[in-house]
């Protein structure tokens, strides 16, 4: 059985997408990896809520210590409009960095089960910092899922958030206006 370290933004994704790993005999540990979370007490609810899925679906959890919010803003200001990649960038980058420190044989991350999301950049990000650490990224739509993820967090009870994470995401899901 292959080990993957598995990212996660936030536990309604991260059902589906756990379930679908180990029905391909991955052994699933979940990364909480995400600056890009505002504001503070929004990213803790989004951990409590992967924590409570972690004992409901037991699977171990590597929290990373420190928010590293500040971060974030330094590397997407200027070019807002353009600003996930930079965030794909920075946290499959410490994902892959803590699987290739940790002996993982590869990782992979939540994000890919969203409708919202770029799948082809998330793959080609993927690509670049696995080959940058020395792992592999484990590439997979899991979009057909998302359907059934939902089920699955009304089934565990689980609380969803309704906008992506940043505070420019937040602004544009509310005020309806797109950030160029
Ligand atoms: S992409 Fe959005 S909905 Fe999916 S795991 Fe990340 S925060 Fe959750
Ligand atoms: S919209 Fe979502 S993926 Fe894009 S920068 Fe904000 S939190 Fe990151």
């Amino acid at each position: 059985m292959a080990s993957i370290l598995l990212h996660c933004c936030c536990a309604p994704c991260a059902t589906y997408t756990i379930k679908s790993l180990r029905e391909q005999d991955f052994e699933v540990t979940a990364l909480w990896y995400n600056p890009n979370i505002h504001p503070y007490m929004e990213h803790q609810k989004r951990l409590e809520s992967m924590q409570a899925l972690a004992e409901q679906m037991e699977f171990p959890m590597i929290v990373s210590e420190g928010y590293e919010m500040p971060d974030y803003f330094r590397s997407v200001v200027g070019h807002e409009g353009k600003r996930c990649t930079d965030c794909y960038n920075m946290r499959l980058n410490k994902t892959a960095q803590i699987a290739n420190d940790n002996g993982f044989d590869a990782f992979c991350t939540t994000l890919l089960i969203s409708p919202y999301q770029n799948q082809s950049m998330l793959k080609e990000v993927g690509d670049k910092t696995a080959e940058r650490n020395n792992t592999a990224f484990y590439f997979k739509d899991f979009r057909e899922g998302f359907r059934e993820s939902q089920q699955m967090t009304k089934e565990f009870d689980l609380y969803r958030q309704k906008y992506c994470g940043c505070i420019y995401s937040e602004w544009e899901r509310f005020a309806k206006v797109k950030i160029s």
